[in-house]
């Protein structure tokens, strides 16, 4: 027995004036999802618990039965491995983006026009600068990621990025004492860095040459316990996102490079499945098109994923699916916000309820109540009868 997990990110909202007081879910057609729904059990999940706004980090590692609070030190170490940094326990690791910055240091662009090729600019990077410890450096067009290695580092450090522009770039402190030598090195490397990126002949023809990188997020590697030494589950993940790929590389599973049509992408799972256990798909557009304002968006991506996912009725005959968005990114607010979202499991054994629709509001009367991302592990382990007995 398989099972799947359909994260659809940021896919819950609130009412949309716009849309009669529906949201993008209720105001879509949906006939697979609800299909799953009338055969399943649903309910309504709080990521973390009730009124906290979660990120797609620590909610997806929530789901994946880690405890955030616990594991989770910044966004960092997650975005890092997803960029393909090989990471250990101890490593600390940042998010960067190239940036345009004048010569006081005042921010232009935070993006540096959204820069697409920074291969270059990479390779010079790391064959310039120099630290007093190890570190490694990837970019993917304007985003990167910075990781120091090495004994003695520490997470405890503030952005430089301001997170704004007009301002000027900020000099990394310690948060705590022991945290001042990582303050140093990366403030080091940032300067460093700045001096190669900016005589770069690349950089000369640009309007907003990529001459700096913010630097934020710090995070200390968390040692995930793998899934299949926590679970025995062999698992793999179809995601586009680096964070979700370097959250579930770090958890050891496999991580399948994506294809941009859904069918393809559940099909690829399918597929997965032949050699493994368990498999998240991570649907990115959904929170996208929340972050953007935009319902009518949503409303299409939901009904574009909606009509591939024939293959999962048929699925679900022999096998477990669980969907659910990771949290909810209300159109009107442009957020993550810390409303429950709708989750769904249907699968061979499962007590079905009488909730026929997915959606926010039909899903409050469904049959798994009210529950939390830490439970979704537990359930499917004990649906497909994995799970340890508690007691004798
Ligand atoms: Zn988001």
């Amino acid at each position: 027995m398989k099972a799947i997990i359909l994260v659809i990110d940021g896919l819950a909202d609130r009412p949309v004036k716009a849309l009669n007081y529906k949201t993008p879910l209720e105001a879509s057609d949906r006939n697979n999802l609800n299909a799953l729904a009338k055969k399943g059990i649903t309910g309504i999940l709080d990521p973390i618990s009730p009124g906290i706004r979660a990120g797609s980090d620590t909610s997806h590692l929530a789901i994946l039965g880690y405890d955030p609070f616990k594991v989770y030190t910044g966004r960092g170490p997650f975005e890092a491995s997803g960029m393909g940094i090989e990471i250990t326990g101890g490593d600390v690791a940042f998010r960067c983006n190239f940036a345009t910055v004048d010569n006081n240091l005042i921010v232009k662009d935070r993006r540096a026009g959204r820069i697409e090729n920074t291969e270059e600019l990479e390779k010079a990077i790391t064959e310039q600068v120099k630290l007093e410890v190890d570190y490694e450096f990837k970019s993917l067009k304007y985003r990167a990621a910075l990781v120091l290695k090495g004994k003695g580092l520490s997470c405890e450090v503030s952005d430089i990025d301001p997170h704004e522009s007009g301002v000027k770039v900020k000099k990394p402190e310690a948060l705590k004492k022991e945290a001042e030598k990582t303050a140093e090195i990366l403030w080091d490397f940032s300067i460093k860095a700045h001096r190669v990126l900016k005589e770069y002949p690349i950089n000369k023809d640009r309007k907003l040459p990529a001459n700096f990188l913010l630097a934020r997020g710090a995070g200390i590697t968390p040692e995930l316990r793998s899934f299949k030494e926590k679970y025995n589950l062999n698992a793999a993940c179809i995601a586009t996102t680096a964070i979700i790929k370097g959250i579930t590389k770090l958890a050891g599973f496999d991580i399948i490079e994506a294809e941009a049509d859904y069918s393809a992408r559940i099909s690829q799972a399918i597929d997965a499945l032949n050699t493994r256990d368990i498999v998240l798909i991570n649907i990115k557009e959904a929170d996208e098109a929340g972050h953007d304002n935009k319902p009518e968006e949503k409303i299409r991506v939901i009904e574009k994923l909606d009509r591939s996912m024939d293959r999962l009725l048929e699925f679900v005959i022999e096998n477990y699916l669980v969907v659910l968005p990771d949290h909810s990114t209300p159109c009107g607010v442009g957020e993550h916000t810390g409303d429950t979202v709708p989750v769904l499991i249907a699968g061979p054994e499962v007590r079905s309820d009488s909730v026929e629709r997915f959606d926010e509001r039909s899903t409050t009367l469904g049959g798994l109540g009210r529950i939390r991302a830490k439970h979704i592990m537990p359930i499917i382990l004990d649906l497909i009868n994995k799970s340890h007995k508690f007691g004798a």
